[in-house]
């Protein structure tokens, strides 16, 4: 596949390590037999990072035993590393204004149905005193891409939303999802205290990228976008989270891909994406596009264990596109971040109720659960909502966060931290029968910790935010 170009500035050394990659040799490799499958879900098992060839094993061990062996091996691997947590966090559009035709978007400017709009300063406020309100902590902000969307308009939101505070609500950790910027923007954004920047690759397959988004856009710019968190990294911003979208092209090449793109990106910056992405292809408003590469559930769980087993230290999200019932078995196999109680409407947490309202949004949501139910549900699964950002706050990002996470070490912070934070959300917003199920866990959780200094200071954070009504307690 020829090496793309483009005339906007790149990283130092950019390059196309898709193009150089192979992606389709390996996924043209023969079925694997069961001593490979073994040996790499043993590498996994000793929490390294797998190579894309390693990877397309996996890929290519589809018969049931195979199968069952990489589900089972997924599910160890995320106890081992993230424990019975699940961070949760919210979206907040900010606004839907967008210069770019991409095929699958409702916010695509061809899209004459879409409602058009950008959140003033009010309602920004109005918006995230309701997501105070209902216990989150964490927003991740999306934007279209447009000339009024500037890396400074995006800072200048970052600052409002950590100003708003409403009782003992707040909003500690802002990502964002944005369009690629240069170097001086980032530097711009990332001054706001963001914590994540995520871009989408969408498809890394050339020319289905080339077919989804129109040469001439600002997003046809292939090799732009793919260096878009190089130039991140670069301008040293921290935490990166890569994605694409499940369905534009064969799910075994975006797989590939993304491991690919998260061991370029360690290679050359020394850490890895933070948050991994792969939202599937559905519904929007004025989008009529059907592509051979439907990814079926069954295959979904599995590129969802794979990339748990390739990538062990890089969260992976799984956004409210997705039904209740596939998200609950999803956490099974490796997801370690979901948002709860979204809406994706501009204006859409005080405005549309439980309705969806497919001009206002990008894609339709296939869970719009409360924040509460979705908690309840994680609480009965035994998982311990977490809405931490203290690695964030305390300046365990990027490389720093890779030397606490590979280690290990990471289990004695995110347990404890998810247990204080749940604690708060319990006193403070949580429903009776929530409230219940959420001091069960607790006290699980407790019960489960040896008897050390540990738990004797666990215990101690958790009482007095119960009884004496402190926040923000964290290690
Ligand atoms: S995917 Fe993003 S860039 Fe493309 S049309 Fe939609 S909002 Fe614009």
């Amino acid at each position: 596949m020829n090496q793309q170009t483009t005339t906007r500035r790149l990283s130092a050394g950019a390059t196309d390590f898709i193009a150089t990659a192979n992606l389709d040799v390996l996924l043209k490799q023969p079925q694997p037999d069961t001593v490979q499958v073994r040996d790499i879900l043993a590498k996994s098992l000793a929490k390294e990072a797998l190579t894309a060839a390693e990877t397309a094993i996996l890929i290519h061990a589809d018969d049931p035993d195979s199968v069952a062996a990489v589900f089972a091996a997924a599910n160890r691997l995320k106890r081992e590393v993230y424990g019975n947590r699940i961070v949760l966090f919210a979206p907040l559009y900010i606004g839907n204004h967008c210069v770019n035709n991409c095929a699958y978007c409702g916010f695509k400017v061809t899209n004459t149905k879409a409602i058009r709009r950008t959140l003033s300063a009010e309602e920004v406020e109005q918006q995230v005193t309701f997501l105070e309100n209902q216990g989150h902590k964490r927003l991740i902000l999306v934007f279209g891409e447009h000339p009024d969307y500037t890396p400074e308009f995006i800072a200048e939101n970052v600052r409002r939303i950590y100003d708003i505070k409403s009782g003992p609500g707040e909003i500690r950790r802002v990502n964002i999802n944005a369009a690629p910027l240069d170097g001086a923007g980032y530097r711009t954004v990332k001054s706001s205290g963001i914590g994540t920047y995520q871009i989408f690759q969408e498809t890394y397959h050339l020319p289905t990228y080339q077919e989804m988004h129109p040469v001439g856009t600002l997003k046809g710019d292939y090799l732009y976008r793919l260096d878009g968190l190089s130039r991140a990294f670069e301008a040293d911003c921290d935490d990166m989270g890569v994605g694409a979208l499940f369905g534009l092209y064969d799910w075994r090449y975006e797989v590939l891909a993304l491991v690919t793109h998260s061991l370029f990106l360690q290679a050359r910056y020394g850490v890895g994406p933070h948050t991994i992405s792969f939202p599937r292809l559905c519904p929007a408003s004025g989008v009529d596009l059907t592509t051979p590469y439907s990814v079926a559930d069954r295959d979904f769980m599995r590129l969802i264990a794979i990339l748990r087993l390739a990538v062990p230290y890089t969260g992976l999200i799984l956004t409210a596109r997705e039904s209740a019932a596939i998200r609950r078995e999803a956490m099974e196999y490796g997801v370690s971040q979901i948002d709860a109680g979204s809406r994706i409407e501009i204006g859409g947490y005080t405005e549309v109720g439980d309705m969806q309202v497919m001009e206002r949004e990008q894609f339709s949501l296939g869970d719009i659960r409360s924040l509460d139910a979705v908690i309840r549900e994680l609480l009965e699964d035994g998982y311990v909502p977490s809405f931490c950002t203290a690695c964030y706050r305390l300046g365990r990002t990027g490389k720093q966060f890779m030397e606490f996470a590979i280690p290990g070490f990471i289990g004695s912070y995110c347990t404890p931290n998810a247990m204080t934070t749940l604690a708060e959300y319990l006193a403070d917003y949580a429903s009776p029968s929530t409230r219940a199920a959420g001091m069960q866990r607790l006290r699980a959780e407790l019960d489960a910790m040896p008897d050390n200094q540990r738990k004797t200071e666990v215990a101690e954070r958790l009482r007095r935010i119960l009884e004496c009504g402190e926040h923000d307690l964290y290690v």
